[in-house]
């Protein structure tokens, strides 16, 4: 079976973004990057279906600048075969990457794709299920279980009310959760192994798809700072401030 895992290059989790000073979107320049932290998920996700022999090869595939070859190489260390980079220098919406990977399900017929619930970045959580609409896969969208069977993926879902399971039909669509696995960190000898593993670029214009959006960000603002907090000194001193300053009880 292979798989196919989109992953996406997003600024690091631990880095404070900064607005940019025309507010058209956030300050890239200079900050640290690194593969999205759900997309680390579904690579680890991948790779143990493929030590348990139920995977037969794990690709990887980014839409994003060239620098993305680096998140790529960090999927290759965690045990992917190969990878794909769609190489766009623009910042394209969830629409045009998901049209972009239903070119490339096209081309590998994959029977699962994994990718992350969402982007840290935009925090959008929606590529995986146009890409499911796209190709009139089943989804199994915040899979905090996955079992493959018989032909079939049995995911357990995270949902408001508790854990739905579903069984679906391969191939499939499956986004993952916070709790699906504990992704591992890459050895040395696998980062060294992983500059080796084949990488490929192509063009979305190769791919036959159209990039152009419907969709035009007007405006990125930092939230509003928030005032300081103060310590209060007992809990009646905290019942007569929540009375009397905050009026809300
Ligand atoms: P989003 O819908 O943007 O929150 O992203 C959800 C998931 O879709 C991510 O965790 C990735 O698996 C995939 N994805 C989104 N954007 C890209 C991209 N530019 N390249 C590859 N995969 C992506």
């Amino acid at each position: 079976m292979k798989i196919l895992v989109p992953v996406k290059r997003v600024v690091d989790y631990n880095v404070k973004v900064r607005v940019k000073a025309d507010n058209s979107g956030v300050d890239l320049a200079n900050v640290k990057m690194a593969l999205n932290p759900f997309c680390e998920i579904a690579v680890e996700e991948a790779v143990r279906l493929k030590e348990k022999g139920i995977a037969s090869e794990i690709v990887v595939v980014s839409v994003g600048p060239a620098a993305a070859q680096e998140q790529l190489r960090t999927a290759l260390a965690l045990g992917a075969d190969r990878a794909v980079l769609i190489e766009s220098a623009d910042e394209l919406g969830s629409l045009a990457v998901a049209k972009l990977l239903k070119a490339l399900v096209d081309k590998e017929q994959p029977q699962l794709v994994i990718l992350g619930k969402q982007a840290i970045d935009s925090d959008n959580n929606q590529t995986g299920q146009m890409l499911a609409a796209l190709s009139g896969f089943a989804q199994g969208t915040f899979a905090s279980r996955l079992e493959i069977a018989d032909e079939r993926a049995t995911v357990t879902r995270e949902i408001d009310g508790g854990l739905q399971t579903v069984s679906l039909a391969l191939p499939a669509i499956v986004t993952t959760d916070l709790r699906l696995n504990e992704p591992r960190y890459a050895s040395l000898p696998n980062i060294m192994k992983a500059k080796k593993k084949p990488l490929e670029t192509v063009t979305p214009d190769a791919l036959g798809v159209s990039t152009a959006s419907t969709v035009k960000i007007l405006k990125v603002e930092a939230p509003a700072a928030r005032s300081a907090g103060i310590k209060v000194g007992s809990v009646a001193e905290l019942v007569e401030k929540l009375k009397n300053e905050a009026k809300v009880i």
